[in-house]
């Protein structure tokens, strides 16, 4: 069966939890657009509404040159 989606106006956010490296606590984020699942790792811009910092996160919460979580 196929369904037509498009008229699913809230479809198209992707919402993202990251955990913020200057204020230690965990935000989330709305992407507006779908951010790639498969391929490359992809970090997105965005502006923490905790320190106002731009800060690079992945569509899996991974936050750019903040890799304490390694191993
Ligand atoms: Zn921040």
């Amino acid at each position: 069966m196929l369904a037509d989606r498009r008229s699913d106006t809230s479809a198209a956010m992707t919402i993202v939890s990251y955990t913020c490296p200057i204020k230690g606590a965990e935000v989330y984020v709305w992407f507006d657009q779908d951010i790639s699942p498969y391929g490359d790792r992809v970090y997105e811009p965005v502006q923490c509404p905790l320190c106002g910092e731009i800060h690079f996160v992945d569509r899996d919460g991974n936050v750019f040159g903040y890799d304490e979580d390694v191993g």
